[in-house]
C-alpha cells in the first residue's frame, strides 16, 4: 500500500498540477464499490454537489491522508487505502477499470480516483470539522514535516510495551510508515523487527531517529516504491523507482548488502518482514 513517500510524491505533483484550478464537475460513477469509496456520504450527490464550482487552493498531507483545500472552507480528504490511485487524465482517455470518482477540471482534464481493492476513500468536510475526524486526530508525528526530537522516540520506547516494528507502523506514534519503510529503517539501524521497544538501546534509538527521515526522503526523491503486487502509481500513471534501491524489503535469499548473509523473510501480523539475521539483532 502507498506509504508516506508515495503519498507525498502525489501531493507535490497535485500542488503543481491542480492548485488554482476549478472543479467544474464531480461524478461518483455507477460502478461496483463506488459507494464504498465515498462511504461517509450516504448519497453520491452529497459528495458531488459541494465540490462543483470549487477552486483548489492548496494541497496538504497528514500522514497518508491528502487534503485538498477548497473555497468556502471546504476540504476534500483522500486516503488511498491499499491500492488507490489519483490519476490526471485527458477527458477522452478511456476509463480504467475500477475508476470510482471523476473530477472535471476547468481548462480540460480530469482527476480520476481508481481503486481496485476499494479500501481507500474520499470525502468532503468543513475545514473546522477536521479536528473532529478520529482518524486524523489520532495521527502521531509526521517523520518528514514535523519536528521529531530523539526523545519522542526514546520516551515512547520506554512507555509502550510492544515490539519495535509494530510500533514503527503505529500511525498514532509516527504517521506514514508501513511495512516496506519500517523494514528499511530497521535494517539501517541494525535492529531486528521483533525486539521489545524497552530493549532498544540509546545508541540504537539515535540510529533509528536518523534512519526514519533518511529512508523516507530518499524514497520521495526516487518517486516512491512500486512493488509488483501493489498498485502504486503517481499522478501521471507512472511507477516509482525506489523499489530498485530497497536495501532489504523484498530481497529474500539475496545477500545482505552489508555482510552477505542471505536476507530472511519472516511473518509478522500476517505481513512479510525482511531482515538480515546477522546484522539485525
Ligand atoms: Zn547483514
Amino acid at each position: 500500500m502507498p506509504e508516506l513517500p508515495e503519498v507525498e510524491v502525489i501531493r507535490r505533483d497535485l500542488q503543481t498540477e491542480v492548485v488554482g484550478r476549478k472543479i467544474v464537475g464531480a461524478q461518483v460513477r455507477d460502478v461496483p464499490n463506488a459507494p464504498r469509496v465515498i462511504r461517509r456520504h450516504p448519497l453520491p450527490a452529497e459528495f458531488e454537489a459541494p465540490l462543483e464550482g470549487m477552486t483548489i487552493s492548496r494541497l496538504d498531507r497528514r500522514g497518508k491522508y491528502l487534503l485538498f483545500y477548497l473555497d468556502d472552507h471546504l476540504v476534500m480528504v483522500v486516503h488511498l487505502g491499499m491500492s488507490g490511485q489519483l490519476i490526471l487524465s485527458d477527458a477522452d482517455q478511456p476509463m480504467a477499470k475500477h475508476t470510482h470518482v471523476v473530477l472535471d477540471l476547468a481548462g480540460g482534464g480530469q482527476l480520476r480516483y481508481v481503486d481496485p481493492r476499494s479500501f481507500g476513500e474520499m470525502f468532503v468536510t468543513e475545514e473546522s470539522e477536521l479536528g473532529e475526524i478520529p482518524e486524523l486526530v489520532r495521527l502521531g508525528r509526521d517523520p518528514v514535516t514535523d519536528d521529531l526530537p530523539v526523545e519522542y522516540l526514546s520516551d515512547t520506547f520506554a512507555r509502550r510495551k510492544t515490539r519495535i516494528k509494530p510500533l514503527l507502523m503505529d500511525q498514532s506514534f509516527l504517521c506514514g510508515l508501513g511495512n516496506i519503510y519500517s523494514d528499511e529503517v530497521l535494517f539501517l539501524a541494525s535492529v531486528r523487527h521483533d525486539r521489545p521497544t524497552s530493549a532498544v538501546s540509546e545508541a540504537e534509538t539515535r540510529l533509528l531517529h536518523k534512519a526514519i527521515p533518511r529512508v523516507l526522503k530518499e524514497s520521495i526523491e526516487h518517486r516512491g516504491s512500486s512493488i509488483a503486487d501493489e498498485q502504486y502509481r503517481d499522478l501521471y500513471g507512472a511507477a516509482g523507482s525506489y523499489q530498485n534501491r530497497l536495501r532489504v524489503y523484498g530481497r529474500q535469499a539475496q545477500p545482505c548488502l552489508r555482510c552477505g548473509t542471505p536476507i530472511e523473510r519472516g511473518r509478522w501480523s500476517n505481513r512479510s518482514t525482511y531482515y538480515c539475521p546477522r546484522c539485525q539483532t
